[in-house]
């Protein structure tokens, strides 16, 4: 068999759906696995769907991922130009439209919008239209006469009414369909315009695709891919078509979830090497289950002969699961870069945000959740006396309020505030006392917190905050105390 090439073809209307996202992945995978090229091919024939900046944002999301073409717009292969209206403009899709009108597999069609609407009808609910094969009866003469009196027209496919088309799909199977059911669909529009059915198959064959990968919104119309495949004489590349994308409710991943975007899930927080990881199980599933994968690895375990047909279901707080886990694996530079923002939203204060920053790191699962982690480090949060009783270090209002008593002028002596230092200090204080570490760091961390739990130890926290801080938090936990405030 021939190099395996797979090409990315996604149209520039707009943010990257996750669903393509997917696609590209897929194709990229399948064609590294195999060691072979993963090209990109931009599909702007549909000029109403275009929208300005969208191949800015192919570029830059398939930059970002790693899903690196090897053929493309700005890597010439030998089968530019890699973009359908510039491919438009060098006469490709005509010269082959033309190509099949002289085999009698496609014809001119001249019907305007009114008869056309005249053969809409309702199946089962639905509006169809099917197409009567009205133009495939004018005579040659009749032809050219509209054309040379420049009647707007369409080129249609021919296909028969009788027979069946078969094709196959490495995933969904064999499908047969009967020719009947199949539209005589349009390959080239009045405006001159290949159709996104006519242009894939030109496009796959003359730029030597071996495997089509794509969404399965495609599946239905294969055959009417296959039947031009077979009227060109054309090698049928292996399809693959990847299953639908659904959110938690089971309907279609829509702009509407609010997470259907690779951008939205970058605004949102998430790390592009978890999208990728989540992405890749979305519909495919290692045999021994991993979850956890750069993309080297998914190139060297993805098969897509494990992809499933059922629906993939989007969880988001899959997702947000894997996406902590990358960021526990993370290089702290890194991470401190990324979370610098949202330590920012928090604390104006001049404190240690690198270390804040390790604090966090490892119990956060996307970056938004920093803030509310960290705002005690900027203010007091206000707490009730209730906080300090804890079965567990055997601790309630009273006994936080001996320590605490017993803690204040020893902190005041206490001239290095480091952790170590502040957590040998302490230590002594539990030998002398015979208590138990923790019967002391519970009421001190309420009382420089304001919380039962938080991203670091008591003596973290005082080391970060600083002595005066830390001497003036004990002091309203004590104040607290006395006058005995319950949480409200
Ligand atoms: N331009 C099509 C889309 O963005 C590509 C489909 C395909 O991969 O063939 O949906």
């Amino acid at each position: 068999m021939s190099k395996v090439k797979t090409r990315f073809a996604p149209s520039p209307t707009g943010r990257m759906h996750v669903g393509n996202l997917r696609t590209a992945l897929y194709a990229y995978l399948i064609a590294k696995h195999e060691g072979g090229t993963f090209m990109l091919r931009i599909e702007d024939t549909d000029q109403e769907r275009y929208v300005e900046g969208a191949v800015e944002i192919i570029n830059r999301t398939l930059q970002k991922t790693g899903l690196i073409h090897d053929e493309g717009p700005d890597k010439d292969g030998g089968c530019g130009p890699y973009v359908q209206s510039e491919r438009q403009k060098a006469g490709i899709y005509m010269e082959y439209a033309k190509k099949l009108i002289e085999k009698g597999e496609a014809y001119y069609c001249f019907c305007d919008k009114e008869r056309l609407d005249s053969l809409r009808q309702e199946v089962g609910g639905k509006e169809i239209m099917m197409y009567d094969k009205h133009c495939l009866h004018l005579s040659k003469e009749e032809i050219e006469e509209k054309l040379s009196s420049g009647v707007p027209y369409v080129i249609r496919q021919n296909v028969p009414n009788e027979g069946t088309t078969k094709f196959v799909d490495e995933i969904y199977g064999e499908i047969e369909v009967p020719n009947a059911e199949l539209d005589d669909m349009v390959l080239i529009k009045s405006d001159g315009y290949p159709t996104y059915n006519f242009a894939n198959v030109v496009d796959d064959h003359l730029m030597g695709i071996t495997h089509v990968v794509r969404g399965n919104e495609y599946l239905s119309s294969a055959p009417k891919y296959n039947r031009l495949y077979e009227a060109f004489g054309w090698e049928v590349p292996v399809y693959v078509h990847c299953p639908l994308i659904t959110n938690e409710e089971h309907q279609k991943l829509s702009k509407r979830s609010g997470h259907s975007s690779y951008e939205d899930l970058l605004d949102q927080g998430f790390v592009s090497e978890a999208i990728v990881n989540y992405v890749a199980l979305l519909g495919w599933c290692p045999q021994d289950n991993r979850e956890i994968f750069s993309l080297e690895e998914l190139v060297e375990a993805f098969d897509y002969h494990n992809m499933s047909k059922s629906p993939a279901v989007f969880d988001v707080q899959k997702l947000r699961w894997m996406n902590g886990e990358y960021l526990k694996a993370m290089d702290s530079e890194r991470f401190y870069e990324a979370a610098l923002p949202y330590l920012k939203q928090a604390i104006h204060r001049d404190l240690d945000l690198h270390q804040i920053a390790e604090m966090v790191r490892t119990r956060i699962e996307v970056y938004p959740d920093i803030p509310e982690m960290v705002a005690f480090f900027e203010t007091l949060p206000e707490y009730g006396i209730d906080l300090f009783t804890n079965k567990k270090s055997k601790n309630n209002a009273q006994t936080a309020a001996q320590t605490l008593t017993e803690l204040l002028p020893r902190l005041e002596a206490q001239n290095t505030f480091t952790n170590d230092a502040l957590f040998e200090m302490l230590k002594a204080y539990t030998e002398e006392k015979g208590c138990k570490v923790n019967y002391v760091m519970w009421p001190l961390r309420v009382a420089v917190s304001g919380k039962t739990v938080t991203p670091a130890g008591a003596t973290e926290i005082m080391e970060v905050i600083g002595k005066d801080e830390t001497i003036a938090r004990i002091r309203v936990a004590l104040e607290k105390l006395e006058a005995g405030q319950e949480t409200a």
